[in-house]
């Protein structure tokens, strides 16, 4: 079982979605990576110059992490 994150001011446009029927992740604007979970900083470059943007439920991403493939509506397991 995964922890059931709380919301947070960090996490909050993502929960805004979710109840809106749309995935939202956050982007840096530095690196262009997308990351997730929902955090104030981006994790690969430490930028928090970052934005939020909606992506399909079933978008791929954090591929230059090279962990995590695909998002199925649950933590991406690509920290770095
Ligand atoms: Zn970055």
């Amino acid at each position: 079982m995964k922890p059931v994150p709380r919301p947070t001011p960090e996490t909050q446009p993502f929960w805004d979605g979710t109840a809106a029927g749309e995935l939202r992740i956050q982007r840096c604007m530095a690196c262009a990576r997308h990351y997730f979970y929902p955090r104030p900083g981006c994790p690969h470059c430490g930028s928090a110059d970052v934005e939020w943007v909606r992506v399909s439920g079933r978008a791929t991403f954090c591929r230059d992490a090279g962990r995590c493939s695909r998002l199925q509506v649950g933590w991406c397991g690509g920290r770095v």
